[in-house]
């Protein structure tokens, strides 16, 4: 069966996802083990073992009585759901009531964070809350990747000196943090805007509700974003690739990327996509694919060409 879930390659970082206003919001990032929301449970993320969760829409949050409940039906691991905290009490008679539809507890962990507050997914490895701004309890996130350096005063110490000077209690290493990625789920503009692991995040995925210049009211209403504050937030930003989701079902998104590229210079819309956005989803597989067919036929051509030149000299 064929996913309706779209797939971006961001670097390294692989994005699986589908988003429309009020119907579906979820975005999985497979390798580092966390969902964004988590829609209505598609299959794809029963093996993800994080759901983190902006806020309780039902377009962004029904799937999590199923999510809980496949993931014991297959054996994985409970399935962790992190919230903010006044609504992770708020959801466990839901998830409770799942179960006794089901007839039978589902084995489930419930975290609930505030604002600025980290979670660790592994080790090295942590999920930032963060502000959002949707007139309803949410939360945003951000992956950060954390590493501990040697600090470069030490950098030309041999191995026995620097355990020398640690056995002195200095402190020898700092800690880098590389925020990976951040999602601001559904929000109108806010103090996230300046949240540096919104702003330097490799990739930002940032809702673009509505299009309309008739629809500006629209999107203040539901603390939404129109594409006019998307283009002006994305000037400030300096994320590597910036990923637009959210958009409503009336506005296509051949006509989203005309009406947004109006508003941003060139240079600024080459890091924009949108992720719903199949097509060009499916130009990059297929050229993926392509350049790895292409290497795969001259490493068999090399390969192919050094056993001749060794039997070449075998027969000398
Ligand atoms: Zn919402």
């Amino acid at each position: 069966m064929s996913s309706r879930l779209i797939e971006h390659l961001l670097g390294d970082l692989r994005l699986l996802g589908y988003s429309v206003a009020g119907e579906e919001s979820v975005v999985a990032c497979p390798e580092l083990n966390v969902c964004f929301d988590v829609g209505k449970a598609p299959s794809e993320i029963l093996p993800i073992d994080y759901v983190l969760l902006t806020h309780g829409h039902m377009d962004h949050a029904a799937g999590i009585a199923y999510y809980l409940s496949q993931r014991n039906f297959v054996g994985n691991a409970p399935g962790c759901v992190v919230a903010l905290a006044a609504w992770s009490i708020r959801s466990r008679p839901c998830c409770r009531f799942g179960g006794r539809i089901e007839g039978r507890v589902t084995p489930a962990k419930i975290i609930g964070l505030s604002p600025n507050e980290d979670f660790e997914l592994r080790r090295g490895l942590i999920a930032r809350t963060f502000e959002i701004n949707h007139g309803v309890p949410s939360l945003g996130y951000a992956v950060v990747d954390v590493r501990h350096k040697l600090k470069a005063e030490f950098a030309e110490k041999s191995g026995p000196e620097l355990v020398a000077i640690k056995k002195q209690g200095v402190e020898i290493q700092h800690r880098v943090e590389v925020p990976l990625v951040a999602y601001c789920g559904d929000t109108a503009e806010g103090a996230w805007m300046e949240n540096p692991v919104v702003r330097d995040a490799k990739v930002l995925i940032l809702e673009c509700t509505f299009f309309e210049p008739d629809h500006v009211s629209r999107a203040r209403a539901g603390f939404h974003l129109h594409v006019r504050d998307v283009a002006r937030i994305l000037s400030k930003m300096k994320n590597e690739h910036i990923v637009l989701s959210h958009v409503t079902r009336r506005t296509g998104i051949r006509d989203a990327k005309r009406m947004l590229s109006k508003l941003l210079p060139e240079q600024s819309m080459a890091r924009v996509r949108f992720l719903m956005d199949a097509r060009l989803a499916r130009t990059e597989r297929e050229a993926r694919e392509n350049n790895a067919s292409t290497a795969r036929h001259a490493e068999q051509n090399s390969s192919g060409q050094s056993e001749e030149v060794k039997e070449g000299h075998r027969n000398k």
